[in-house]
């Protein structure tokens, strides 16, 4: 008699959600993903006010391949369902000191306009960093990214034992920005390296030297965008789910996992409908799912040594005018990066002078603000949700912003917007059911950090996965499509 299919239910449309479900029903697996939103994406998701549309989450698309692969893994054209270009003058950073510069992808362009401002030894050490990023993250990646680290087969790779071998001197030792400071005497520079720790929501004062890979990822594989923006790589994931025969069921929140005899057998949704499978993946974040999903299942000792990762207040804001010398990305430090960091992981939540990132989608996507306007996403990190008073902390944070970038940019900005809306850590923890809107689970400040988030296998419970931002090998559009991955390669190898 012919093998029934496996039943999967995975638990969340976010990113991971969507790729993971794309892989095990190309596995032959009958997948239904349920969602407590009406709409699938997660955090990669649209608002739409008046004549703007803004990407509500992530702004920042690296490693376009990994999406690519999941349609080459359907036998499909990418392009069909999702077209991006290369952005070659990606980001605009503005220094305290009024300084700034343009990034570039042609190196020789670059290193002329950072030869404006910087010592010749200082740009040679910049671009000695990348080329460390390169090694760093080439070293590295087959085992922190690309697979489980807690199967024994990983160690005995042939891809991962020379990563091993390279682990004492990839700076897993030291700290990001102890090394920063150490190789750069100007503070714009160790500022500018130091910022990547946040691209994990971590902080560069505490987090491992190794996170100085980051920077390859920009500088090495280059800066892309979707033609349609941002969201269009859900709705290409959604598309390509459907077209695998993946089922959705929206607007339908997971209460429980069911378990019977230490095994995942099935969910209760929030009306009591219980739902039996033979499998469970989940892709909401981990904590949540612990404290409510599982509630039987005491959460890893590690993870009270962790922290939780930044998390953000986000004005969106419909600009009714053109800003030329911004780009799609621009950046305006604070004058005191050391304690912006320590009133977000140790202080008060917010800094009063804070790092303000700026993503103008509009600059490629002309049709998402109308032809006298730019769609601004501005952002400063916070601390996640602690029982902070963020109405009041909020309206402090857009008066210091709104005074910052009127000075900056000599208009007062205040007067020329005409759409608003904003997300802050409550806000977040309310559409993702991320704790405390943590943008990115666990912070990666420990130097374990890596090797004490959640396995993408439960080591507790048979029949049940996890993948996601909160798991590993952590959070961010290409770790988490890595994460997907790592965890349908795990079901392929205990579950068929
Ligand atoms: C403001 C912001 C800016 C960011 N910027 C960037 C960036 O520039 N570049 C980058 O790479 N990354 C960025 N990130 C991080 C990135 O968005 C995330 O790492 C990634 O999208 C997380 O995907 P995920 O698969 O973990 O799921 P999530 O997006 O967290 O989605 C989880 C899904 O599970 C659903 N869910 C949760 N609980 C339940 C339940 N009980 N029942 C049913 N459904 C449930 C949720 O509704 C949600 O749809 C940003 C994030 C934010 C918020």
């Amino acid at each position: 008699m012919e093998k029934q299919a496996k039943q999967v239910i995975v638990i969340g449309s976010g990113l991971a959600g969507l790729a993971v479900a794309i892989r095990l029903a190309l596995q032959g697996k009958r997948v239904t993903v349920y969602e407590k939103n009406a709409y699938p994406g997660g955090k990669l998701t649209q608002r739409k006010m008046g004549a703007y549309t803004f990407d509500a989450g992530p702004s920042l698309f690296t490693l376009p391949h990994l999406l690519i692969d999941l349609f080459h893994a359907a036998g499909l054209r990418a392009a069909d369902y999702f077209e991006f270009e290369e952005i070659p003058e990606a980001f605009y950073y503005h220094f305290s000191d009024g300084s700034s510069f343009y990034t570039h992808k042609d190196e020789m362009l670059f290193r002329k306009r950072l030869s404006a401002l910087f010592s010749e030894k200082e740009v040679a050490t910049f671009f000695k960093h990348l080329s460390r990023a390169k090694l760093r993250y080439e070293a590295t990646a087959p085992l922190f990214l690309e697979r489980s680290l807690h199967e024994w087969r990983t160690y005995f790779s042939k891809a991962v034992l020379p990563a091993i071998a390279k682990v004492p001197r990839l700076g897993l030792f030291g700290r990001m920005h102890t090394e920063n400071e150490a190789l750069f005497q100007d503070k714009r520079l160790q500022q500018y390296f130091d910022r990547f720790a946040t691209y994990n929501g971590s902080d560069p004062y505490e987090a491992p030297a190794l996170l100085n890979l980051i920077p390859h990822l920009e500088h090495g594989y280059g800066t892309f965008y979707p033609k349609k923006g941002m969201h269009q790589i859900t709705e290409a994931l959604f598309a390509l789910a459907q077209k695998c025969g993946v089922q959705f069921e929206f607007n339908k929140a997971v209460k429980r996992i069911l378990t019977q005899d230490g095994k995942a057998v099935g969910i209760r949704l929030m009306d009591e409908q219980e739902i039996s499978s033979d499998l469970v993946v989940c892709n909401a974040d981990i904590r949540f799912a612990y404290e409510h999903l599982i509630p039987e299942i005491p959460a890893p000792k590690a993870f009270d040594r962790l922290a939780s990762s930044s998390s953000a207040i986000i004005f969106y804001w419909g600009v009714k005018r053109k800003f030329p010398a911004l780009r799609l990305h621009n950046l305006f430090f604070t004058a005191d990066y050391k304690s912006e960091f320590e009133a977000i992981f140790n202080g008060k939540g917010y800094s009063d002078d804070p790092t303000i990132y700026i993503n103008i989608g509009s600059k490629q996507v002309i049709s998402d603000a109308p032809a006298v306007g730019e769609n601004w996403f501005v952002m400063v990190n916070v601390a996640a949700d602690n029982g902070q008073n963020w109405e009041e902390i909020r309206k402090s944070v857009r008066t210091n912003v709104i005074e910052k970038m009127s000075a900056i940019l000599q208009q007062d900005i205040a007067s020329l917007i005409e759409e608003e809306d904003f997300l802050d850590p409550p806000r977040i923890e309310q559409r993702t059911a991320s704790i405390g809107g943590g943008l990115y689970g666990h912070a990666s400040n420990e130097r374990m950090a890596a090797f004490w988030r959640q396995a993408n296998k439960s080591n507790r419970l048979k029949n049940l996965y996890f993948c996601g931002g909160s798991v590993h090998p952590g959070g961010g559009i290409p770790l988490c499509l890595n994460s997907a991955k790592i965890t349908s390669e795990l079901i392929a190898k205990y579950e068929n």
